[in-house]
């Protein structure tokens, strides 16, 4: 989500005159736009300006920015420990950012935007084209969260639940299509429970099915609580969503599932786990775990690690819990770090080896590859249906071909394959 809001930063910041470069060493403002979810969020921001500050110190000041949500949950702290900082600027007051650099230009004031405006980010956003040429690009259509998960943050730095209109979306689906996109991620921080005025997130999908040059559709991040029947059939009639679920479990505990305030079970889980295999056989999933939760037993850990090797997840993203200021977790007990870690390194053994043994079933197999970008000379970078990283060696220019592609070998991060659609292009494996 962070990536689609930079890019649209950008959009917005063309009107003040402003645009990126990556010469960092000569530049007239710094926008760091940050993460809240885990500790030491807020460490880094110091770490980043007091670089800035190196290399500026015999240079003049640049303006100095900080946006996202280390900035919405911490902005007072940050002004006023750092006075080189400019402005601390939420993930909701975006639009704001020509006024508040345009008052720095005039008059260096700083200041604190920090309100939840997301109807007011989203209408000044829609004026303004997005300019996003990627291959694959976000799409935030959905922000905030109501569920109240006791050890998050975004429920209190992205504010509650706002879902951006159909017609909207549809609007800058077709830009990013005209951009260039074959591929759209529509995002959220509870993507599937996505509603503008009784249309929800199947009805979206099965409308971006209809956009001519748009190939593939993925969605994220979503909660099981919000995998309805509707779409969970839409992955079953829908060619071209991708077969590939990345739906969020934390614990394999239904008792701290329930302490997490995550109001469902495994069973749930493992229900809807169910009902999509049988819309769509070929659909694999990733997840999100947090090992040693406040009150995580062995026995619970042990229940984490059956689920894991049950669904046989192909990509799992997976964290020691980290306590976050004003959230109720906080307050509870932590477990001593030497078993967190030691839980944290075994799930992750057994997730790699899990990942590895899926990876070697796709040796010498065809999948289909849309190709997003030239890495050297001769070399493509793309992803399979599932989300795997491929690189091929092509003398052709691969970039938005979207074709199938033989695999060779593969290591932990990479697949490495040649394309087998069409004999007459030469080419080998990387
Ligand atoms: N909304 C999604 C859901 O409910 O599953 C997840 C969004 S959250 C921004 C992304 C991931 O960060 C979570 O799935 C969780 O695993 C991790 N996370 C959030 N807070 C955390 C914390 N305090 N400690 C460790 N991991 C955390
Ligand atoms: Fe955080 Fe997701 Fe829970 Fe919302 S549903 S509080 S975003 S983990």
């Amino acid at each position: 989500m962070n990536e689609y809001d930079s890019s649209r930063i950008l959009d917005l910041l063309k009107k003040s005159d402003y645009e990126k470069t990556e010469n960092s060493e000569n530049v007239d403002c710094y926008l760091i736009n940050t993460c809240h979810i885990r500790e030491k969020a807020t460490e880094k921001v110091f770490h980043d300006v007091g670089r800035i500050k190196k290399n500026y110190r015999n240079k003049k000041k640049p303006i100095v920015l900080i946006a996202g949500c280390v900035a919405q949950a911490e902005g007072e702290i940050i002004l006023k420990n750092d006075k080189y900082i400019d402005a601390v600027i939420g993930p909701q007051s975006y639009q704001e950012l020509p006024k508040i650099i345009k008052g720095i230009e005039e008059k260096r004031s700083r200041s604190n935007f920090t309100e939840f405006e997301t109807i007011e980010k989203f209408d000044q956003l829609n004026l303004i084209k997005n300019s996003n040429t990627k291959i694959s690009s976000f799409l935030t259509i959905q922000e905030g969260c109501d569920k109240f998960c006791k050890f998050c943050v975004v429920p209190y730095t992205r504010g509650p639940e706002y879902s951006r209109s159909f017609k909207e979306l549809i609007e800058e689906s077709k830009q990013l299509i005209q951009n260039g996109a074959k591929e759209i991620t529509l995002l959220g921080q509870n993507v599937n429970a996505y509603n503008s005025s009784n249309k929800k997130l199947s009805d979206l999908i099965i409308q971006l099915e209809n956009l001519k040059g748009l190939e593939r559709i993925r969605y994220t991040t979503s909660h099981p609580n919000d995998m309805t029947d509707d779409l969970i059939d839409v992955h079953g009639t829908s060619k071209k969503l991708m077969p590939h679920l990345h739906l969020p479990l934390q614990s394999g505990s239904s008792k701290i599932l329930k302490s997490m305030n995550r109001n469902h079970s495994i069973d749930h889980y493992l229900k809807i786990i169910q009902k999509l295999k049988k819309r769509k056989p070929n659909i694999k999933f990733s997840s999100d775990f947090i090992i040693a939760y406040p009150g995580e037993t062995e026995e619970d850990f042990n229940d984490t690690l059956k689920v894991l090797k049950s669904v046989g997840f192909i990509n799992t993203y997976s964290f020691v819990f980290s306590a976050r200021p004003g959230t109720p977790a906080d307050l509870l007990s932590l477990i001593e770090d030497n078993i967190s870690k030691k839980r944290l390194q075994l799930f992750q053994e057994i997730a790699e080896k899990i990942k590895i043994d899926y990876r070697q079933t796709l040796i010498e197999k065809k999948v289909k590859v849309l190709f997003e970008n030239r890495i050297s000379e001769n070399k493509y970078f793309g992803r399979d249906e599932y989300l795997n990283s491929v690189i091929v060696q092509s003398v052709n220019n691969l970039v938005g071909r979207n074709i199938e592609i033989k695999i060779k070998r593969c290591n932990h991060q990479t697949l490495f394959g040649d394309i087998i659609e069409n004999p007459s292009e030469k080419n080998f494996a990387a």
